[in-house]
């Protein structure tokens, strides 16, 4: 087998805006697909659509502190730089970005993006600044690199409605994508955070999943009541040992706000904690 290309590696935004101003002026089309590292097939998926698409892959990674709570996993977020970059190769990425804190959040840095909407209910509520943090450094990283097309996954599906939400707002001139959710063969949404699982951890785990078939099931029996498929989405996660809710909700999948009876797409989302791990899934019903 051929071993495949390593990409550039820039951490300086001087250099990189060098580097992509070469691009641009070869009229490559550049994609970016922003990430924390410790990849996994969900962040490759997105590497892979931009691959398709743009004549110039550039995925950036960076553990952006400002998203992360003040009792939140910043410290022991995994990080896995040699793996990473040889994933990355393995997927052909052109350019890899991985910008210091420093060159980020200098130690005079003031500017935040607070987003209402969409960015208020379910992880907003749970994790009050996240969404802050997130919004200004995707905006960040989208004024640094200034791709043409940008890839999320709908894994964080609420996270992607708060970037559309941004990215219209403030004309940021990128056209926003959103990939599927790609999953383990037993359907546990693939995560970073699933690496902090102990392997019994990781079999209760499958509770999210489990919870999502639920309401796809009774869905297509034709239970249109979201308090009847809720109750059973959480009678189905409270089954497990160890297991605690932080949200389980039906919500129109623009809004985010509650629905009261399924009469169109509707999304079901959770967030569950999994001895301590809190991991998130989501699945769109379509009644
Ligand atoms: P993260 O490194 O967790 O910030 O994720 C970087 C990007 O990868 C985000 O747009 C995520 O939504 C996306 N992503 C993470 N996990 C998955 C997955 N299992 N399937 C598809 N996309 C994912």
């Amino acid at each position: 087998m051929m071993s495949a290309e390593s990409p550039q590696v820039v951490s300086d935004p001087a250099v990189l805006r060098a580097a992509l101003t070469v691009i641009r002026r070869q009229g490559k089309r550049i994609g970016l697909a922003p990430t924390m590292g410790a990849l996994h097939e969900g962040h490759l998926s997105l590497v892979r659509a931009c691959k398709a698409e743009c004549g110039y892959t550039v995925v950036s990674l960076y553990v952006n502190p400002s998203q992360f709570g003040p009792s939140e996993d910043l410290a022991k977020y995994p990080r896995t730089w040699e793996a990473d970059l040889a994933a990355l190769a393995g997927v052909g990425a052109d350019l890899v970005f991985a910008p210091r804190d420093a060159e980020i959040y200098p130690s005079d840095y003031a500017t935040w993006i607070e987003v209402g909407g969409v960015a208020e209910p379910l992880e907003g509520q749970h994790r009050p600044g996240h969404f802050r943090g997130v919004a200004t450094v995707v905006l960040k990283l989208l004024n640094l690199v200034q791709p043409d097309v940008a890839y999320f996954g709908q894994k964080d599906f609420q996270q992607a409605l708060v970037i559309q939400r941004l990215v219209a707002d403030l004309n940021v001139p990128v056209e926003i994508r959103v990939c599927p959710i790609i999953r383990e063969p037993d359907g546990l949404a693939m995560s970073s955070r699933n690496r902090y699982l102990s392997p019994a951890a990781r079999q209760r785990a499958l509770v999210l999943w489990r919870s999502l078939e639920r309401a796809r099931e009774l869905t297509a029996r034709g239970e249109r009541s979201a308090a009847a498929i809720l109750a059973q989405m959480r009678a189905v996660i409270l089954q497990t040992e160890d297991a605690q809710i932080d949200y389980v909700a039906l919500v129109d999948p623009q809004t985010l706000l509650p629905v009261e009876a399924l009469t169109g797409p509707t999304l079901a989302a959770l967030a569950v904690k999994i001895e301590n791990t809190r991991l998130i899934d989501n699945y769109l019903l379509e009644p």
